[in-house]
């Protein structure tokens, strides 16, 4: 087991990531960019080392920076967390090169599920079913046009290196598919500086539906069941919930043991996140995430793991130590995600919180680096806590957290509190009625 491990990130998942390293006897080293001196991440930490200014391409980036920091500190390994560097296949290279343990998959699988295209090819090549799309990329105009007379409008064209919902283009009919693919690839070179593009069917009433897996260095793989992700804005989460509403418990297991043989044939290792569209009956997948996901707290809850003490463990080379017959789901879990950002515009407030009360009580989790004073610095992305909440049964979790959602007091910034409360309190919502596309209504009043 490893003695050290340096935490390459901020905020919330720093602070997760060091209470399984404490819970372990695993001394912590903390990173910070000088916006971050008086970060919660950096006081709990046991170390930590300043690795440059506030834009995060000079220091959470910094591959040379963090690389030094670890050697000085005598860490034997690093742990991403989500964002910044834990998707950069040549980092985790770069981390195993310099004798310590990348906490995560290999750079092999990093590099193939970052590259959209071949995470497809790869996954229909071991029997997971696809949104249908394309061949691959799509090399012009013409090869657009033809795909999606193929597969039928309406059309999804997406980058493939993309992330966070940029890239992505709809053209609901041949007069729109021009602009489509001319905008997706402009956009893909901006954000990836890859104008890489293909194309998927644009599935018009689906819901997001994940699956959390683990897997040893091995072969042993199992999965920790469903979320649903489907309350999205802009493409980005906002809400999640475990189980999904939608999903029975025979689902989840023919869902889990088609991605779990897929995983095992890929030889993957440690934790991942394979994401499907589900519609109609059928889930179809999108693509797959090589790291933790800001939303596993709910799986935690549901099943009573610590997911990131599970990717330590097996990062180290310890067996899984348990079969798939041994997870057990019980009860529901919801995750709200609070950023700093104006409930109904959506504009990020940065700012001094001048106090802070969190809520508590049976089944209330929050995650979140928060405190009376802290400053929420400009620079990085703007979530601010997460609020988790577990109970027996679903209608018993919505209740739970519309209280502690009532509970929740952060002062001198406007946060989306109020946009969780009215969610919370909607009768479709209530009722787990919802797909990928009900939050834009509802956030637009309709
Ligand atoms: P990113 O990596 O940028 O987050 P994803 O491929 O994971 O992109 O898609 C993000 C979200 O975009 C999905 O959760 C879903 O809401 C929407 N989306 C993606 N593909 C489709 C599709 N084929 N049809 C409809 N919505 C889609």
């Amino acid at each position: 087991m490893f003695q050290k491990i340096l935490i390459a990130n901020r905020g919330e998942i720093a602070l997760r990531i060091q209470r399984a390293c404490r819970e372990l006897g695993i001394s912590t080293v903390a990173v910070h960019s000088t916006a971050d001196a008086e970060a919660m991440h950096v006081r709990l930490a046991d170390e930590s080392v300043c690795i440059g200014p506030p834009p995060a391409k000079d220091s959470y980036l910094n591959i040379p920076a963090i690389l030094s920091a670890a050697a000085i500190t005598g860490a034997d390994a690093i742990h991403p967390g989500y964002g910044f560097l834990s998707e950069n296949a040549s980092f985790a290279d770069m981390v195993d090169a310099h004798g310590l343990t990348f906490i995560g998959p290999s750079a092999e699988h990093i590099g193939m599920m970052g590259d959209k295209i071949a995470a497809k090819t790869a996954m229909a090549a071991v029997g997971v079913p696809l949104v249908p799309g394309s061949d691959g990329e799509l090399l012009d105009l013409e090869s657009a046009r033809e795909t999606a007379a193929r597969i039928g409008y309406p059309v999804l064209i997406k980058a493939a290196a993309g992330g966070g919902g940029r890239g992505m283009k709809v053209a609901r009919d041949t007069s729109e598919i021009e602009d489509a693919y001319r905008l997706a690839r402009t956009e893909s070179r901006t954000a990836f500086g890859n104008d890489a593009v293909y194309m998927e069917k644009y599935l018009d009433k689906p819901r997001h539906i994940e699956l959390q897996i683990m897997a040893d260095n091995h072969g042993n793989v199992v999965h920790f069941g469903e979320r649903d992700c489907s309350l999205q804005r802009r493409h980005q989460k906002v809400l999640e919930e475990a189980g999904s509403p939608a999903i029975s418990a025979v689902q989840r297991d023919a869902l889990g043991e088609t991605a779990t043989a897929a995983l095992r044939k890929l030889g993957y290792r440690n934790a991942g996140t394979l994401e499907f569209l589900y519609q109609d009956g059928q889930f179809a997948f999108i693509e797959m995430n090589t790291r933790l996901q800001v939303e596993h707290p709910v799986t935690e809850m549901l099943c009573d793991v610590d997911l990131v003490r599970e990717q330590i463990r097996v990062a180290s080379g310890q067996l899984l130590g348990y079969e798939q017959r041994d997870v057990t789901f019980n009860g529901h879990a919801i995750e709200c995600r609070i950023t700093a950002e104006d409930p109904v515009t959506f504009v990020p407030t940065p700012g001094r919180v001048t106090a802070y009360h969190a809520p508590g009580g049976l089944g209330v989790r929050i995650d979140s680096a928060l405190y009376a004073g802290y400053f929420v610095p400009p620079y990085y992305d703007s979530l601010i806590a997460k609020l988790i909440v577990h109970a027996a049964t679903r209608e018993a979790a919505i209740n739970r957290l519309r209280r502690a959602l009532d509970e929740f007091a952060v002062v001198g910034i406007k946060t989306t509190i109020p946009l969780h409360q009215r969610i919370v309190n909607d009768p479709e919502f209530q009722a787990g009625d919802y797909t990928i596309h009900w939050l834009e209504k509802f956030v637009a009043g309709g």
